[in-house]
């Protein structure tokens, strides 16, 4: 008889049967509003019925075309489509598994086209748990303690958290840009640097919305140092900030955008985008994998696409997002441990605070659970796991947000009685 591994750390104890829409139901036929969205990857909502047509249709045609054997047409389709949406010159596309393996890619696509090797990341990133994509990862303790050495090349710069900082915007925006320029004339030197790697809202570090003049900053020392600007785009991707990209509430253009979860409404499927010419700096045949670019995924993301066109899904992202975070405001301001509500489009949290707005992740602990006990799936992120997140899927209406909300209130009141 064989057990699941205690390895595994589960959020809620749910045994989930199904899902339709925003909704999972339990064998028992419980439903439960699913503001986890699979971790911000069912955007379209649990099994979307133009997804599931053309999944099926895809598994009856051929399921495993390998893409580096052999080419299909869904990979072929998705390409075009994506080319779509794309921000201007990111023209070239590499496909993968998952978003941790989007995030080896790109490192080696920086350092093969550069010839550097340095990689600076912002403190409270998550960029992955495979062994390089754990060396830019500092979004807290369980993702790193034990398993280094970790791979070398990683320098850590702060990321603009105004609130842990108790300043403004504009205040941590300053302090971390200049102690960027420090780190490039100190411990990561210009010349042996390849590429920024960053977050457009830091996600499992604690949904900070980066200051776009944050992101502006560093697209212009980029361009000044011939270092590449990566964004990572797992989470923040197609429409879930209100915006199809995390990066277009600011004024940049990233040289590589890695994107996975919301791309293929939860089959497993990753990509990197890049001008075509960088890509030509890389050697072919240097990545790859045997399951990158399957057919199944690429048919539902191909219709993923064409249900966040149709159904103006990014349109609703920015209007419900809106909603929720008043709502999420609103519940705030009659809890004082609540110290800070953020985020953009359906990407938004709670942060949970004592006196001194010291980390409590206690209350926020309680707070999770007891909504689940509710009904109400949530998550919990920030690297000292005192903020709540709620991410639904984004076809979410108004009458669930406020479901939602309302069990959201009682939630808080069960956790700090
Ligand atoms: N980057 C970001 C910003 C993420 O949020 C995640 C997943 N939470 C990853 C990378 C890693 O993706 P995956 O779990 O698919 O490997």
């Amino acid at each position: 008889m064989a057990t699941l591994s205690p390895l595994l750390k589960q959020a809620t104890p749910v045994l989930a049967e199904r899902g339709e829409g925003v909704y999972l139901y339990d064998k028992e036929g419980r439903r439960y509003l699913d503001f986890t969205a699979g971790i911000g990857v069912t955007g379209t909502g649990h099994c979307h019925p133009r997804v599931v047509e053309a999944a099926r249709k895809q598994v009856g045609t051929l399921i495993h075309g390998q893409y580096t054997t052999v080419m299909h047409e869904p990979l072929l389709r998705l390409t075009d489509a994506l080319g779509e949406v794309l921000p201007d010159g990111l023209d070239s596309l590499f496909y993968l598994n998952s978003g941790s393996e989007a995030v080896e890619a790109a490192i080696r696509l920086a350092r093969q086209a550069t010839g550097r090797q340095g990689i600076v990341v912002f403190h409270g990133s998550f960029h992955g748990r495979t062994m390089g994509a754990a060396a830019l990862t500092t979004a807290g303790p369980k993702f790193r303690a034990g398993i280094g050495p970790l791979m070398p090349g990683a320098a850590i710069a702060p990321f603009p958290q105004a609130y842990r900082y108790g300043w403004s915007e504009e205040e941590a925006t300053r302090f971390a840009l200049r102690e960027l320029d420090y780190l490039l004339a100190t411990a990561s030197p210009v010349s042996d640097t390849a590429a920024f790697i960053v977050e457009p809202v830091l996600g499992e570090g604690g949904y900070i919305p980066a200051p776009p003049a944050f992101l502006e900053g560093l697209r212009e020392r980029a361009d000044r140092h011939g270092i590449l600007l990566i964004m990572d785009e797992v989470q923040t991707g197609f429409g879930r900030t209100g915006r199809f990209w995390g990066h277009q509430h600011a004024a940049v253009r990233p040289d590589i955008l890695i994107t996975a979860k919301g791309l293929a409404s939860g089959f497993p499927l990753s990509a990197i985008a890049a001008p075509t010419e960088l890509m030509e700096k890389a050697w072919p045949g240097s990545q790859g994998g045997t399951y990158g670019g399957n057919a199944v995924s690429c048919a539902a993301a191909l219709a993923t696409l064409e249900v966040i066109r149709d159904e103006d899904l990014v349109g609703n992202s920015a209007r419900q997002g809106a909603r929720l975070n008043d709502g999420l405001r609103k519940v705030a301001a009659d809890h004082p441990g609540i110290g800070d509500v953020r985020g953009l489009g359906l990407m938004q949290a709670a942060e949970f605070t004592g006196p001194d707005g010291e980390p409590d992740p206690g209350t926020a602990q309680r707070a999770h659970k007891a909504a689940a006990d509710r009904g109400l799936l949530l998550l919990t992120c920030g690297a000292y796991g005192n903020v709540v997140r709620m991410i639904p899927p984004l076809i979410v209406t108004a009458d669930q947000l406020d479901e939602a909300l309302t069990l959201w209130t009682a939630a808080v009141s069960d956790a700090t009685s």
